[in-house]
C-alpha cells in the first residue's frame, strides 16, 4: 500500500514506529505536515496538495493528529477520504472524541459506565450543580484540556464553587465531575485495535498527585485488565466510532468508569510498559481493513453516531 501519515513531525516516537512498522511490511510511506496541506474543496476531483504537488495514489492514511491542530486536521483528513482514501481513523469520529461532553453523552447513552458528571454553562445554582454529582471532593475539567492541563481537584464544598465561579467568569465550559478517589491517583489505558484491546498499562501518578497523566509525571506498568474493563474499552472506541484508540478507564468501586477515549493515542509509553510492537499490529489492521472494503471508495464507513 502507499500510506501517508498525517503528523506534524517525522521524528515523534508514533511517527517514526508507524513508518518503521509500515516499511517493514512492504508498503510505501510518506509523513506530511496536515498544516502545510492545502486543498481544492469545490472541484469535481477532490485534491490535496502539498508543496506545490497534488498527491495521488495513497491507499490509505494514518491519522496522527494532535489536540491543537484538531479543526484543519479533521478537515485535511476528510479530504483523503473524499478521494476515496481509507482512514485508520475517520475524521467524524476524530472530531466527536475530541469533545469530552459529547463523548460522555454518546457512551452514556450506550450504557458504558462513566463518573457522574454535571455540565453547565451558567447555573444559578452551582450548589445544586455540586450536589448533582455527589458533592466535594469533586474534579472540574475544562472540557478542551489535554494532558491534565485544566483537570482540578476540589477536596471541599467552598473550594469546589469557588473553582466553578473562577471557570465561569473566564466563559470556560466544564465538566463537574464525581471524584474516583478508589482509583488511588491511577488509571489505566487500554489501546484498542479493531475489536480488541491488544495492549494496557496502568498509569501512576507521582506521590501527591491525583492526576496520572504521564506528562504529569506519572508512571506506567503492565497490568492485566478483568474480561469486563476489556469490553468495556471494546465498546467505548466502537461507540466514538475509532477503529484504534485509547481508552482510559478508571477502577471504581462499582465497575470501570470510562474517562475518555482518545484518537491519537501515543504509543511510546504502551510499547515501553508492555514490550509489544503495537506500531506493527495497527499496520497489520490496516491491510485487514484495506482488504475488507477492497478497491471501493471507502467514503464514510460510521459505527459511532452524533
Ligand atoms: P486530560 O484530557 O487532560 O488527560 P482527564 O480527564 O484524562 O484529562 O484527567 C486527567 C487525569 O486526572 C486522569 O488521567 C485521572 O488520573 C485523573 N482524573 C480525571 N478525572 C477523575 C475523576 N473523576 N476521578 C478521579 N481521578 C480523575
Ligand atoms: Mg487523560
Amino acid at each position: 500500500m502507499k500510506i501517508a501519515i498525517l503528523s506534524r513531525n517525522s521524528k515523534l516516537y508514533s511517527t517514526r514506529r508507524l513508518t518503521e512498522a509500515a516499511r517493514k511490511r512492504g508498503h510505501e510511506v510518506r509523513v506530511l505536515d496536515v498544516l502545510h496541506c492545502y486543498m481544492n474543496i469545490a472541484s469535481h476531483k477532490p485534491q490535496v496538495h502539498f508543496k506545490g504537488v497534488a498527491l495521488e495514489g495513497f491507499d490509505a492514511v494514518i491519522p496522527r493528529i494532535g489536540a491543537s491542530v484538531t479543526f484543519y486536521g479533521t478537515a485535511v483528513l476528510r479530504q483523503f477520504e473524499m478521494m476515496g482514501v481509507l482512514p485508520l481513523n475517520e475524521s467524524v469520529a476524530i472530531s466527536r472524541s475530541r469533545d469530552k461532553l459529547r463523548s460522555l453523552q454518546l457512551l452514556s447513552r450506550k450504557g458504558i459506565g462513566l463518573p457522574v458528571t454535571g455540565f453547565a454553562n451558567k447555573p444559578d445554582d452551582i450548589q445544586d450543580l455540586i450536589s448533582m454529582v455527589g458533592g466535594a471532593p469533586l474534579v472540574i475539567k475544562l472540557l478542551e484540556g489535554t494532558q491534565g492541563i485544566g483537570v482540578v481537584l476540589a477536596e471541599t464544598q467552598k473550594a469546589a464553587e469557588s473553582v466553578i465561579e473562577a471557570f465561569m467568569g473566564l466563559h470556560a465550559n466544564i465538566l463537574v465531575q464525581e471524584f474516583i478517589g478508589e482509583a488511588g491517583g491511577a488509571d489505566i489505558r487500554c489501546f484498542v485495535v479493531g475489536d480488541k484491546v491488544v495492549a494496557a498499562m496502568k498509569r501512576q501518578g507521582r506521590e501527591g498527585e491525583f492526576r496520572s497523566n504521564l506528562h504529569r509525571g506519572g508512571s506506567a506498568t503492565l497490568i492485566k485488565i478483568t474480561p469486563e474493563e476489556r469490553s468495556t474499552a471494546v465498546r467505548a472506541a466502537q461507540t466514538m466510532g475509532l477503529s484504534v484508540a485509547g481508552v482510559d478507564l478508571l477502577r471504581a468501586n462499582h465497575g470501570p468508569v470510562v474517562m475518555e477515549v482518545n484518537s491519537s493515542p501515543g504509543l511510546e509509553g504502551i510499547e515501553n510498559a508492555t514490550g509489544k510492537d503495537i506500531a506493527s499490529q495497527i499496520i497489520q489492521f490496516l491491510e485487514k481493513r484495506k482488504q475488507e472494503v477492497g478497491g471501493k471508495t471507502t467514503g464514510t464507513r460510521t459505527r459511532g453516531r452524533g
